[in-house]
């Protein structure tokens, strides 16, 4: 069998409802962006609009299209603004695009028939947004801005671009008239009340990601990987277990092979380095990830065997810094192949 990826629907609530709570007065959006960052992007809006939520974020018009269905009675704002190419799906869904150039600001004035739209501010980040002296001559006159936004870019870190961005921003916000304004992400909203504004933005948190220390003791795991065992064999002393043989035997171990490679998103980073448990045992990845395979010691009198389903240890934090990839790439890169079953 594949894969499958176990998701808790009540932690993914239960991580909304906490930064809505950690959000203040602000209203508290949810970036669906990635398809929900990889667990499926129609389940997640389903929930999230059953928990209260109103506002999403998604990159692209492909990825708006593809909930389409979904969307009357909230805001969707599409992240990468609007093309020419595009406004043919933007005259018929309900999203807006969050204009992020020059180029899109005049095609928005000209096409897009008085509709409202959102603007990003790039505030110094230097990745997408207008740039501060770009809006200061006039060039949003007539739009009909609902929200006005920037986004941190290192508001994961205790550093002094925070507060440079969210000085820029709040200059900004007062000459610009919007019906909200809004700033942070994930770890944007623990940085406190002064960088909530109007609307908050998370993502990483809902779906298990600690962004910043604050939030570690009240975010929960959602996604909980499972992978079934092919082969328990006895391997000799001395020998080594799999591709390039980066792991050795120093006695006679019991080694289990399961169903999951970096074909379903669990990456070469854990070979040598990742873990799963069975029965409360835990069973360390030995040896190299290959691309449907893990192979797994396994520990004296842990009666594992062929058909059994493992847990792999997947929570966000440690698993990235087991693997050294982020917690984002972790969601994100989770495979196509394997089962999304919501408990
Ligand atoms: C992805 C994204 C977010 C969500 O960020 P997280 O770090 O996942 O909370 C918010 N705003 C913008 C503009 C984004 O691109």
């Amino acid at each position: 069998m594949s894969p499958r990826f176990m998701l808790s629907g009540d932690s993914l609530v239960a991580n909304w409802q906490w930064l809505a709570r950690a959000s203040g007065r602000a209203t508290c959006a949810a970036a669906i962006k990635a398809n929900g960052y990889g667990l499926g992007a129609r389940d997640v809006l389903h929930r999230l609009r059953n928990a209260g939520c109103r506002d999403f974020y998604v990159a692209s018009w492909a990825e708006a299209a593809a909930l389409a269905d979904q969307l009357d009675g909230i805001s969707v704002s599409v992240l990468h603004g609007v093309r020419a190419a595009d406004l043919n799906l933007a005259a018929m869904i309900n999203a807006r695009p969050v204009l992020c150039t020059p180029g899109q600001v005049a095609l928005w004035r000209d096409e897009g028939a008085g509709r409202p739209c959102d603007v990003m501010i790039d505030t110094g980040i230097n990745r997408l947004g207008l740039m501060p002296d770009e809006v200061s001559d006039g060039l949003l006159d007539g739009l009909v801005i609902d929200t006005l936004m920037s986004h941190l870019a290192s508001a994961d870190q205790d550093v002094k671009q925070n507060e440079v961005q969210r000085v820029r921003f709040r200059e900004i916000a007062g000459a610009i008239k919007a019906r909200r304004y809004s700033l942070a992400n994930s770890a944007g909203i623990c940085l406190g009340e002064a960088f909530q504004f109007d609307l908050t933005r998370p993502g990483l948190a809902i779906y298990g990601g600690i962004p910043r220390a604050e939030a570690a003791s009240h975010i929960r795991q959602v996604v909980f990987p499972q992978a079934q065992v092919l082969r328990v064999a006895t391997i000799a002393a001395g020998q080594s277990v799999g591709y390039n043989a980066t792991w050795t035997t120093e006695r006679t171990a019991r080694i289990a092979t399961i169903q999951i490679g970096y074909a379903d998103g669990y990456l070469r980073g854990f070979s040598n380095r990742g873990s799963a448990s069975w029965q409360g045992r835990r069973l360390a990845v030995v040896g190299r990830v290959s691309m449907d395979l893990v192979t797994l010691a396994v520990p004296d009198y842990c009666h594992l065997s062929e058909g059994d389903w493992v847990d792999i240890d997947y929570s966000l934090p440690e698993a990235a810094t087991a693997s050294e990839l982020s917690q984002y790439e972790l969601l994100t890169g989770l495979g196509q192949r394997a089962a999304r079953i919501w408990r």
